[in-house]
């Protein structure tokens, strides 16, 4: 075993100094590969939510006053503190999350255009003036903060989802209150505070709290943070929402998908097994934007399922930090036994396996699978796990009917050699995201970037959807002269 880094168990959450240690335990955090320990974090309490919740409130008063240059600056620091640290947190990524390098690399840059978009942010939520029909009154609509955000993330993409909520929360002069997964206690949010601090945020403005459910469920109560934003499972956000609605708050949910990878029989052949096998494989297929449902026509069919388990059979899987493959491990025991069972299950169903179908320690063999059941678990669920069932049909109609019989909404792509033909498919399509002729996980920091259904709740991540996420409207009037009421 190498040296365990202890540097992070006393970078709990950020209160006026910074660096605190935290009331709860002291949990290891693993390789995901090798289950080693590599580094000890300190876990939050509930107290500490309470104490770190009284210092973002003083400290977002006076954040909000600063200039939105002054923010800006700060922003673009912390992008400058992320590229000099990218091997940092290239191999925290990969040993927290059991990714490739490549995935790693994918959440640095995103996570840099999510700091530099929210920059130019700062000075974009701008105002109206309204026509007024009272007469010498100036009335303006304005932006405000919406003021203590708490934001709650998964394990799958912890750099990346922290930031797309963090750098435009604060670029909108909000302070944040960040519950990151306990899977990814360090990419996920101590290394980030890290590196808002050498930018200079003034300290308390964004507070780090790693935790289970009670952190999060203290966050989501708390009468002083004004909205959630939450990135996780269907399950657990159906539950935010209903806490959240009670007490009339804010949230924002980025939830689960089911998503489908649509095959039109003009598709190129080469590119939709490469897309599909992408869509399906990509970091062992856990990302709510992974394809769980590759639905294709019947005249390339045949072809198409020969070609995936090619693909899916050339993959090598193994330790994503110590070799060079295409795959790593799964998350955890519990992920892997999840899928393992709906395999077994869709299986018992009649389903053929035609490519992987095994497991070895952490590892699951990308897997291709036809002849499932519309009505296994495989098919309705989210899988998340490197697995691509097929679902034949015969024309367009039916392509559609089959991707809209969800009641997800996130992602879906249609793969056709006429973009007008898959322009006119998407249309149909009920999902909050459409791609033509590519894979289903696409993100940019300026997109519109979420779901319907049970997909998502609340607006939308990315560009200019982030100020209304982020702000509130005031409606503010002076009017001129003597008002005139009857008493
Ligand atoms: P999860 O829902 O189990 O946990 C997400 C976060 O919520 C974690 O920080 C967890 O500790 C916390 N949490 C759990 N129970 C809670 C509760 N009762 N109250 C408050 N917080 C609670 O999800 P996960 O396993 O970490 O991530 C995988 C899921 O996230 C998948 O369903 C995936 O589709 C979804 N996801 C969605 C998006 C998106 O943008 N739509 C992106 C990534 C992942």
């Amino acid at each position: 075993m190498g040296a365990v880094d202890q540097s992070w168990q006393e970078s709990v959450f950020t209160d006026g100094h910074f660096h605190r240690p935290a009331g709860g335990a002291i949990i290891p955090v693993r390789d995901k590969a090798s289950g080693e320990i590599f580094a000890v974090a300190g876990l939050a309490t509930e107290a500490d939510v309470d104490e770190a919740v009284a210092t973002a409130k003083t400290a977002q008063a006076a954040w909000s006053e600063r200039t939105y240059a002054d923010r800006a600056a700060v922003l673009r620091g912390a992008a400058a503190a992320l590229s000099e640290r990218a091997k940092q947190f290239r191999d925290l990524i990969v040993r927290e999350t059991g990714c490739i390098g490549g995935k790693a690399d994918y959440e640095i840059g995103a996570a840099t255009s999510e700091l530099m978009e929210a920059a130019g942010l700062a000075s974009h939520a701008t105002g109206e003036v309204l026509p007024s029909g009272h007469a010498g009154r100036f009335s303006l609509s304005e932006r405000i903060p919406v003021g203590l955000v708490g934001a709650i993330t998964p394990w799958n993409f912890p750099l990346v989802l922290g930031m797309r909520v963090i750098a435009p929360a604060l670029a909108l002069g909000n302070a944040v209150v960040l519950k990151p997964s306990p899977e990814t206690p360090v990419s996920g949010g101590l290394a980030i505070a890290a590196l808002f601090e050498a930018a200079g945020l003034p300290a308390g403005v964004f507070q780090v709290l790693p935790g289970d459910v009670e952190v999060g469920q203290r966050i989501v109560t708390h009468p002083d943070i004004a909205m959630i934003h939450f990135t996780g499972s269907t399950k657990v956000g159906r539950q935010i929402a209903q806490t959240a609605g009670g007490l009339l708050k804010k949230v924002s949910l980025e939830l689960g998908g089911n998503n489908a990878l649509i095959v039109l029989d003009d598709a190129d052949l080469e590119q939709a097994t490469m897309i599909g096998a992408w869509s399906s494989f990509h970091y062992q297929g856990q990302t709510c934007i992974t394809a769980g449902r590759h639905i294709v026509q019947r005249g390339i069919a045949e072809a198409y399922a020969v070609g995936l388990a090619a693909r899916a059979d050339a993959i090598a899987v193994g330790n994503t930090f110590t070799e060079d493959v295409g795959l790593g491990p799964m998350i955890n025991s519990t992920q892997l036994e999840r899928a393992a069972g709906m395999l077994s299950e869709a299986v018992a169903d009649g389903a053929r396996i035609v490519a992987g179908g095994t497991t070895n320690g952490p590892y699951f063999r990308p897997t291709v699978v036809r002849d499932v059941s519309a009505s296994s678990r495989l098919w309705t669920e989210e899988i998340f796990a490197p697995i691509a069932p097929i679902l034949v049909v015969d024309d367009d109609d039916a392509a559609v009917a089959a991707a809209n019989d969800t009641e997800y909404g996130l992602v879906n792509s249609v793969l056709t050699g006429d973009p007008y033909r898959g322009i006119r498919l998407a249309r149909r399509l009920r999902a909050g995201m459409v791609h033509v002729n590519d894979a289903t996980p696409q993100d940019e920091a300026l997109a519109p970037f979420g779901g319907i259904g049970q997909s998502g709740l609340g607006g939308r991540s990315g560009g200019e959807a982030n100020i209304e996420e982020f702000t509130e409207r005031r409606w503010l009037t002076v009017t001129e002269g003597p008002a005139h009421y009857p008493y």
